[in-house]
């Protein structure tokens, strides 16, 4: 079989056009901004070989200049949604510098056929390669097939192309022109293809990431008040329960009722409730400490495991609560935000975390029972 470089520059070229459709077509416009530089990126390859293309029949210098900074272009969106993906990466202003400069000097150095080879392939290999380096910079908790994936193939591509750099910079008699019959260039071009190709698949499954990421999000998390909701809590909550009994640490479950919170809804509509449960869940999040688990338990109904501290922090954050509720405006005449609680610690007989629950309830039920506004522990527990 031979293959021609000319046709797998124009296979590319229908490759790169085919996905600058598809792209947008499977992602849509309504995505995440990460999502949005993909298929910006996507856009951007195939403007680049389309300008290529137009080069030689209409003007040289300046669809060579457009299509060394289009591609340029596509490597720092690419850069982007990695970002976007993972967090802070090193490297954005040394990205802004040579994408910036890529095709400024490339235009103005355009007349030395040495210079421009080596300026230009030195440039898209360091922003492959700075696409590589976000991939590989760590992110606790991505997955790792995906960014793997995007560097082999964009690494491959970043050497070939910095051997491109040497050879057209330094041994220039040796270097063939993009478009002659060369191995070389067969070898790109047929490199180039299928790296695009496996680094679009790759960028793919990181979008897919994202949104498996924000799916989970979403199924934990109480709508209104943005806290954990009550089957995340039970699995967090869960798992902190085995590791309190195998290290026999002290844990506590906090069970808070919002007092009378039918006057609220009953002044001030279904409206101020909701205001007041989220007033509620916002302070809540500020008084509990780094590592205890709070969530919306129901209705008016909050729960916090205190995992650290015992009886005495948990009494604490009850304590900071009600000071920071009683000092917040009233909802209506009359109206104090006052709840009820129950405490309950984790004990030697407990065998799971629903006999702490029960337990903290039944504290709940009392304190009701007592006249509100306060907290009752329960009997029992470490
Ligand atoms: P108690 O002091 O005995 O706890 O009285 P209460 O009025 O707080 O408790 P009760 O259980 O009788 O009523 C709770 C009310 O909370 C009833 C329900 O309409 C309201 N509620 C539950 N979920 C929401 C919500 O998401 N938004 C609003 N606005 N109200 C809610
Ligand atoms: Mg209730
Ligand atoms: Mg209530």
């Amino acid at each position: 079989m031979n293959l021609d470089v000319n046709t797998l520059l124009t296979l590319m070229l229908v490759n790169v056009f085919a996905m600058a459709v598809a792209v947008p077509v499977v992602m849509g416009w309504r995505v995440s901004s990460s999502a949005r530089f993909v298929v910006g990126s996507a856009v951007m390859q195939a403007l680049a070989w389309g300008s290529f293309l137009l080069a030689l029949p209409v003007h040289d210098r300046a669809f060579s200049t457009l299509w060394i900074g289009l591609l340029g272009a596509s490597f720092v969106l690419m850069w982007l949604a990695v970002r976007g993906w993972l967090g802070p990466r090193p490297g954005g202003p040394v990205l802004l510098v040579v994408c910036t400069l890529l095709p400024i000097g490339y235009g103005i150095g355009f007349g030395n056929y040495a210079f421009r080879v080596a300026w230009s392939n030195f440039g898209l290999g360091l922003l492959m390669g700075m696409v590589c380096l976000a991939c590989a910079w760590p992110a606790p908790g991505a997955n790792r097939r995906w960014r793997g994936l995007i560097i082999v193939c964009l690494g491959a591509l970043a050497i070939v192309t910095f051997a491109r750099g040497v050879l057209g910079g330094f041994y220039t008699e040796l270097y063939p022109s993009l478009r002659t019959p060369h191995p070389v260039n067969v070898f790109g071009a047929a490199l180039n293809h299928i790296a695009l190709t496996l680094t679009t698949i790759g960028l793919l499954a990181g979008w897919h990431e994202e949104a498996e990421r924000a799916l989970r999000i979403q199924a934990d998390t109480d709508g209104l008040t943005g806290l954990l909701n009550r089957r995340a809590w039970h699995e967090r909550a869960g798992h902190m329960f085995a590791l309190a009994r195998r290290h026999s640490e002290p844990l506590a479950v906090l069970l808070l009722d919002i007092d009378h919170f039918k006057r609220i809804n009953d002044h001030g509509g279904h409206e101020a409730g909701d205001r007041a449960l989220q007033l509620v869940a916002r302070v809540l999040m500020d008084t509990v400490r780094r590592g205890d688990i709070v969530c919306r338990y129901g209705g008016e109904e909050f729960c916090v495991l205190v995992t650290r501290g015992g009886v005495p922090a948990a009494q604490e954050v009850d304590r900071r609560l009600r000071r920071s509720l009683h000092e917040h405006p009233a909802f209506g005449p009359d109206i104090v935000l006052d709840f009820s609680s129950g405490l309950a610690l984790l004990s030697g007989e407990d065998a799971g975390l629903e006999q702490v629950i029960r337990r903290a309830d039944r504290a709940l039920y009392d304190a009701k029972a007592a006249g509100r506004g306060c907290l009752v522990t329960a009997a029992g527990g470490a």
